[in-house]
């Protein structure tokens, strides 16, 4: 049987349910990528997400070579393109079955249908699997059949139904002879001809991508390899992670999640490390490994959110009634938030860490997205944008899911009084202000009492706004809404 396998976001060859499975399935294997640019863009997918993807494809087209499994790399604008040009591909290259991995945002599940469907007419299957995520989002339910809305229910279903699961790693494919190539560069001169499709790129540059976005993913190795060497190492400060995970001037996170996102790293390969550690339990012995699923587990939660409640990809809050808010429309607060010019010491050296290496600490998302809803009341789809232009690891589910749950309009189970105070997460998680001087150097010179709420100086902005005075306003601007 001839197999073709649609690389997306499960880039790498370890672990890739659908991989493994044509692997299992077929004798000649293919493997096809499709870069839609127009559609990423309208997802706001930002220079770093697309380099990191793009350049984790590269590393993933050497590693299928040694298997000398091809990868083919074609480029339509948008999703509703890609039905008819999977359709001919498969016609020409006489393909049997098509492999992928499920995605869940609304735009991807359409396109996939209408794959499915294109497909059909050739009597070819498509078969997704559940790889992404460790369960099939929607199949976790409450008793009254809907979606969990709450994480710690969801948690518990998930532990009782699924604790005692290994969620063991798949092995990569066997190498094997390939027998696609042959009609390859006849389908391509007709594909090219038709301005259909374009070769990989030698670069992220060539494919028109500045490289790291202004040079901000360099730092970012891409890939594989190196997410799995990030992984080992994250091994040994496992044990730490719940002491340390708060603190952003430490290494205290697996800074995994941008290989998680394009899929250079499995959930599989970091659930298989942390049950290790943790005697094959979720909860409880270590208290690293337990706070490192349980984060896991927030992952999976927003992953099914996305598709038990598809209206969150429609650019709707969770909560309808939250679309009454009367969010300011100043430009000016935007902009200084944006550019880490607010005048809140932690809001801009965790601004300043987004806008030069394209990551956040986790910590620092919560204050900096509390900070933009709650005391410059701006619209949390403006601060998600930003997000998704900026980070490395920019995913709708988790991006959108905790923007959302910053600005109370989302899932949170806590009230929407509460907002965070940024000079108290700053003394209590930053205590000394290391953060703070490695991304404001201008800063350097005070002292850890000053440095959280610096006195007026002439390199500084004074604050663009009074946080007791804004904390009062959201909280109204909420309670008439009538929650
Ligand atoms: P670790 O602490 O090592 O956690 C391991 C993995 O668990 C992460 O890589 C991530 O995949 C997952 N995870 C951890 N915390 C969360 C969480 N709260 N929600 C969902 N998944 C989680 N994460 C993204 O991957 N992409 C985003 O675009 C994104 N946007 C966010 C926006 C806001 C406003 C907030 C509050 C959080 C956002 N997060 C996002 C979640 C979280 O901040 C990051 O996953 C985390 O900081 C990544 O660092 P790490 O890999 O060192 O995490």
């Amino acid at each position: 049987k001839r197999g073709l396998v649609w690389l997306r976001n499960d880039l790498r060859v370890h672990d890739n349910t659908a991989l493994y499975r044509a692997d299992r399935g077929c004798e000649a294997l293919a493997a096809v990528y499709i870069a839609c640019p127009e559609t990423w863009a309208s997802h706001g997918d930002g220079d770093n997400v697309v380099a990191m993807r793009l350049r984790s494809l590269q590393v993933m087209q050497d590693a299928l070579a040694k298997k000398h499994i091809s990868l083919y790399f074609l480029e339509v604008p948008t999703f509703d393109r890609v039905p008819e040009l999977l359709k001919q591909l498969v016609e020409k290259l006489e393909v049997e079955a098509l492999f992928a991995n499920a995605e869940y945002p609304v735009n991807e599940l359409e396109r996939d249908q209408a794959v499915r469907a294109a497909l059909r007419t050739l009597r070819v299957p498509v078969e997704y699997s559940t790889d992404r995520t460790l369960i099939p989002p929607g199949s976790l339910a409450t008793n009254s059949g809907d979606g969990f809305k709450v994480f710690t229910p969801f948690k518990r279903a998930f532990i009782a139904r699924h604790g005692d699961e290994s969620f063991a790693p798949l092995p990569a494919p066997s190498a094997r002879p390939q027998a696609h190539r042959d009609q390859w560069p006849e389908w391509i001169a007709l594909a090219s001809e038709n301005n259909l499709v374009r070769s990989i790129p030698k670069t992220v540059g060539d494919y028109g991508v500045a490289p790291g976005g202004r040079g901000r993913v360099l730092q970012w190795h891409a890939g594989e390899p190196a997410g799995r060497k990030l992984l080992q190492d994250f091994e040994a400060r496992l044990p730490d992670y719940e002491a340390c995970r708060d603190f952003p001037a430490i290494n205290g996170t697996s800074r995994l999640s941008p290989y998680l996102n394009c899929g250079a790293v499995s959930v599989r390969q970091c659930v298989q490390l942390a049950l290790e550690e943790n005697g094959g339990r979720w909860v409880g012995r270590g208290e690293g490994a337990s706070s490192w699923l349980n984060e896991l587990i927030w992952r999976e939660f927003y992953q099914h959110l996305v598709v038990n409640y598809p209206k969150v990809c429609r650019n709707k809050p969770f909560k309808p009634e939250t679309e009454r808010v009367p969010w300011s429309r100043s430009e000016k607060d935007f902009k200084a938030w944006c550019d880490g010019e607010t005048g809140v010491p932690i809001v801009d050296a965790a601004m300043a860490q987004l806008n030069q290496t394209g990551w956040m600490h986790n910590r620092l998302r919560m204050v900096v997205a509390s900070f933009l809803t709650k005391n410059l009341l701006i619209d949390w789809r403006r601060g998600e944008r930003y997000f998704m232009q900026q980070l490395v690891d920019a995913d709708f589910a988790a991006n959108n899911g905790g923007w959302q749950w910053a600005a109370s309009t989302g899932t949170d189970a806590a009230p929407y009084f509460r907002v965070f105070n940024p000079y108290s997460q700053s003394k209590r998680f930053d205590a000394e202000g290391k953060f703070i001087r490695r991304f404001l150097p201008q800063l350097r010179g005070l002292s850890a009492k000053d440095i959280h709420c610096p006195p007026p100086l002439e390199s500084y902005p004074l604050p663009i706004c009074n946080v007791t005075e804004s904390r009062k306003r959201a909280i109204e601007a909420f309670a008439n809404l009538k929650l």
